[in-house]
């Protein structure tokens, strides 16, 4: 079942209460799986934002970090209240 939590007044945030942000240093290192084998290796945002090819210590598959990857992982953290300094 999927609930639309917006439609749910209770759980909205008071208007009085500022949201807080959560502001992430641009270093700060993002788990991501490996595709082939599920290994997760840490990655800085920093790194991320060079779209680099990312390459698997576990079983040596390699793939290129997309523009679009990136743009989601930033909504993803947005979404959770975290923000990324531009800045290293
Ligand atoms: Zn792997």
């Amino acid at each position: 079942m999927v609930v639309n939590q917006s439609v749910q007044p209770q759980l909205r945030t008071p208007k009085r209460v500022a949201r807080v942000a959560n502001i992430l240093p641009a270093n700060t290192p993002m788990p991501l799986e490996c595709d082939a084998c599920d290994h997760e290796q840490n990655y800085s945002m920093t790194h991320l934002r060079t779209l680099p090819r990312l390459t698997c210590q576990e079983c040596g598959d390699s793939r290129q970090f997309s523009q679009v990857e990136l743009v989601t992982l930033d909504k993803a953290l947005n979404e959770l209240g975290y923000y990324l300094n531009k800045k290293a």
